[in-house]
């Protein structure tokens, strides 16, 4: 990760400031390999004004010795905000960004107050965000691996039954089998809702029995090395209703469309568009209410968005979710989502369990 603060530096010139101040966590890990719970960092723009100031409190002497590289000026601070202040410049103006994003109002107030009377604090959210959005190698091949544990997670769990059980058994018995083969956790509390409450997008597992002959959606996924990975299977507990199994195909054809048409170039929202003109032209236009998909990387969402908002040109390196869905409330819901990279002339599905209608006694 040695090349992630010069692609910061290069963006901190384009914004024309001099320091970026990155506060957030998840942020400061993707930036440094930091994995602690406490840490700040601020970067300065190349030249002859490099700047690669790491801050931790004395619990992390060592591990933040182990995971930075010699780049990194460490400095073991009592205190986080006091520390970046004392080391700023003390004189002449400098433009110092922050993450407007996720700083909090007091944060902000006590920042401003500590720092010398040259600073401008100029807000600077989604700097490190859109950095994010294009994964290295490394990257991909962590959620490369947390998709594939994921998978076999539910496979495991699929063996022993859908109906009969309820969906709350069912989320435990996936989250523990998540954990059993290595990752850290589920990336997100798991979906299993069966019927018509497979009608709610994000549904909570009920204590509730899945019966025979519904369809149960299962959106899952797995944390691992820090990364997470997504994906939504919708199965058949045994004969189904006609409509349920229309509403299906219908879907399942919306989704391969809008696979298809992930490549380098196209916006979030032309991609989103191709699924949708599909579900709209078979009539369940007001039954596909959230976008099409999502970026995923150290967080489960994250940049860059697939939906009518999303004017993000995709590019290689991003990795992104393709999660159509046509909800009829009180009566079925049904979504798959595939795990996805973009690659330098289309994309590669990293979700590796079959699309194609399963049943799942
Ligand atoms: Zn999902
Ligand atoms: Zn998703």
């Amino acid at each position: 990760m040695t090349h992630r603060p010069e692609k910061v530096s290069s963006a901190l010139a384009e914004r024309e400031l001099d320091l970026l101040l990155v506060s957030h966590l998840v942020n400061v890990r993707w930036l440094t390999g930091f994995t602690g719970s406490s840490a700040a960092a601020v970067v300065g723009v190349g030249g002859d004004r490099v700047t690669r100031r790491f801050l931790t409190d004395f619990r992390y002497l060592s591990q933040s010795q182990e995971q930075l590289d010699a780049a990194w000026e460490r400095e073991i601070v009592q205190d986080l905000l006091e520390g970046v202040a004392a080391g700023l410049p003390q004189e002449g103006a400098v433009r110092l960004g922050f993450d407007d994003e996720t700083m909090s109002v007091r944060t902000h107030a006590r920042l401003a107050e500590l720092v010398p009377d040259g600073v401008e604090l100029v807000a600077a959210g989604g700097l490190i965000e859109d950095l994010r959005m294009v994964k290295d190698a490394e990257e991909v091949q962590r959620i490369r691996a947390a998709a594939l544990l994921a998978d076999a997670a539910l496979e495991q769990v699929l063996q022993r039954g859908l109906a009969g059980r309820t969906e709350h058994e069912v989320a435990f018995d996936l989250e523990t089998e998540l954990r059993r083969m290595g990752a850290s956790g589920p990336s997100f509390p798991s979906i299993i809702a069966s019927g018509a409450h497979g009608a709610l997008p994000h549904a909570e597992p009920r204590d509730v029995e899945i019966p025979d002959g519904v369809l149960v959606t299962i959106d899952w996924g797995a944390q691992l090395d820090g990364y997470a990975s997504d994906c939504t299977r919708t199965y058949a507990t045994g004969d189904i209703d006609p409509r349920d199994g229309q509403v299906y195909a219908l879907v399942l054809q919306a989704q391969a469309a809008a696979l298809a048409a992930v490549r380098p170039g196209p916006k979030g929202r032309e991609v989103d568009a191709v699924a949708r003109s599909i579900i709209d032209a078979a009539g369940h236009a007001e039954h596909f209410g959230h976008g099409l998909g999502h970026g995923v990387g150290l967080d489960v969402h994250e940049g860059p968005r697939l939906s009518k908002q999303g004017e993000t040109a995709l590019a290689a390196g991003m990795v992104v979710t393709v999660e159509p869905g046509v909800y009829v409330p009180g009566a079925v819901g049904v979504r798959i989502e595939d795990l996805v990279i973009v690659t330098d002339d289309g994309a590669e599905v990293v979700s590796s369990l079959p699309k194609e209608m399963q049943f799942v006694a």
